[in-house]
């Protein structure tokens, strides 16, 4: 960073810096006319039920297929987005288009999105989330909202209130990418949980240093002592999956079970269940 790198507070001009910045403009104007033109486009990735092998939901992740970029990734303009504000719009686009598959597949499944803290800080998000509700006929009891420790460690007693809300519609509420933030074992008490997603640093560390493995069981422990399903993400081999079975996780996401896919291939893999069956737990 150009404002480090110097002592005096100069820094000398860096045209790699300004291509940055020029990026990111270009990426927030192009992102607003991609709503509009119909750019965005859900991926569904399986969630599976580690005793049976059972696909139980998906989780819905959002891409963007630019037409000169091609298809960009979520980490390359969600945060454009919630620097801009787009966010919200973005957001309830992604929830109502998530809320119409799971109807529309019409089977029992639970459909997961991801709710951005700023979705949270920019009107009234439980009245959001109750409008789409009502204008898919989805039953609320089969959305997951998804969010990071991010909500609960800012304006933590307004979102707290926010979180209250979300959770009298019905709706299921997970914290995802659990323990890479810095929320207390006290703040999750509070805050009404049904699920812990075990972030996928930890996952791909299993089978490695038992310190890593003593982990995960605490957080899988955690999660039954205090009524929360847990789910893992980012499996990726067999050993992780055996150990997380072991563990008595209940779910798990993850390339070794299935990549996100487009709608056909999700519909295709729910008419056919998973390419292999999970092992039942030793
Ligand atoms: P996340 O919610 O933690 O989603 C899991 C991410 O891990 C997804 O990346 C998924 O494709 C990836 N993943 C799943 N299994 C594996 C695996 O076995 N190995 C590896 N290496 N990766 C795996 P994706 O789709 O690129 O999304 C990244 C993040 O972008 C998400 O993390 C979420 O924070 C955010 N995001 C995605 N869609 C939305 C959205 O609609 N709204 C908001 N606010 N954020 C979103
Ligand atoms: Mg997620
Ligand atoms: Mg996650
Ligand atoms: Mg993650």
């Amino acid at each position: 960073r150009a404002k480090d790198a110097g002592g005096g507070g100069y820094a000398a001009y860096d045209p790699s810096m300004h291509d940055a910045v020029v990026r990111r403009l270009e990426l927030a104007s192009d992102l607003r006319l991609a709503l509009e033109r119909d750019e965005l486009v859900l991926h569904y990735q399986p969630k599976v039920d580690l005793r049976t092998g059972e696909i139980i939901g998906f989780e819905a992740l959002v891409r963007w297929q630019h037409p000169v970029r091609g298809m960009v990734p979520p980490l390359d303009f969600i945060g454009v987005a919630e620097a801009t504000g787009l966010i919200v719009p973005l957001g309830r686009w992604v929830l109502t288009q998530a809320c119409r598959q799971a109807v529309a597949w019409d089977r029992p499944l639970k459909m997961a999105v991801n709710l951005s803290v700023r979705q949270f800080e920019a009107g009234d998000v439980a009245e959001m989330v109750a409008s789409v509700l009502a204008e898919t006929g989805m039953p609320p009891g089969r959305l997951v909202l998804e969010m990071t420790e991010s909500v609960l460690l800012t304006d933590t007693d307004d979102n707290l209130a926010r979180i209250v809300s979300l959770k009298a519609l019905g709706v299921q509420l997970a914290m995802d990418d659990f323990g890479t933030g810095y929320s207390s074992l006290a703040y999750l008490r509070r805050f009404p949980m049904d699920v812990l997603k075990i972030d996928r640093s930890f996952v791909d560390r299993l089978g490695g240093e038992s310190e890593d493995e003593a982990l995960v069981r605490t957080i899988v422990r955690l999660g039954q002592r205090f009524g929360m399903h847990t789910v893992a993400e980012g499996i990726e081999n067999e050993t992780q999956l055996a150990i997380l079975q072991e563990m008595g996780c209940d779910y798990a996401q993850g390339y070794l079970l299935s990549r996100p896919l487009p709608e056909p291939d999700a519909t295709a893999l729910l008419d056919r269940g998973l390419p292999f069956p999970v092992p039942a737990p030793a």
